[in-house]
């Protein structure tokens, strides 16, 4: 088992046989040291890609995009979910439905945060159905801009997000593949060695 499987097993609370609970490193409360480790780890899959900037989408995906952009020292954009009042021109847009909160939101970011060309690592907190990264990927693809891949911190690999984003062609990476759940344990899918 790798340290994010164990700290999984040991910290996250199975809601449902589809909804995992991580909320005291992750969702809500964030252990700093340990995102460090997950940041390294994301980063380090994708050191030879000359990455230049990191996507993401709040609130969750926010803290493994900084220390991995920490890491690969690039900047980290992070889509919004609701309108700002501050940003208002010059945005890029995509419609994304959550299954969880069963409802659509739009998600944007600002045209002058990603430029055509940029070679971009989308990263999230969960992978599910894969509509959040698919939401990412759009931005990316209205930019001009080349997606290198997927760094996910945790996926479900009963649902169908991966194979989506693997029918498109997209690298995914995922440092926990969950592959059952229920409230007797969790059972991973054996994923590659991680550095810590
Ligand atoms: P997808 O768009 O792939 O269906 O879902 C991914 C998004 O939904 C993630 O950004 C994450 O915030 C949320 N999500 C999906 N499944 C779970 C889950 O089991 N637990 C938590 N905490 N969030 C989830």
């Amino acid at each position: 088992m790798n340290f994010l499987e164990q700290k999984i097993c040991d910290e996250g609370l199975v809601l449902s046989s589809s909804v995992l609970k991580v909320d005291s490193f992750l969702n809500h409360q964030i252990d700093p040291e340990f995102m460090k480790l997950i940041g390294i780890e994301i980063a380090n899959r994708y050191k030879s890609d000359r990455i230049t900037k990191i996507l993401t989408i709040e609130s969750s995906g926010i803290a493994p995009a900084v220390f991995a952009g920490l890491e690969l020292g690039v900047p980290v954009v992070f889509a919004r979910k609701k309108k700002s009042l501050t940003l208002t021109e010059g945005l890029l847009t995509s419609k994304v439905y959550s299954f969880t909160k069963q409802e659509q939101n739009e998600i944007s970011i600002a045209e002058k945060f990603m430029h055509p060309g940029e070679k971009v690592l989308i990263i999230d907190d969960f992978l599910a159905h894969g509509e959040a990264a698919l939401g990412l990927a759009d931005l990316v693809i209205k930019a001009n801009a080349h997606i290198s891949g997927f760094g996910i911190v945790i996926e479900k690999s009963f649902q169908e997000g991966r194979k989506k984003l693997e029918e498109k062609g997209y690298r995914v990476e995922s440092l926990a593949r969950v592959k059952e759940m229920n409230t007797n344990g969790i059972t991973f899918i054996q994923s590659e060695v991680m550095s810590s």
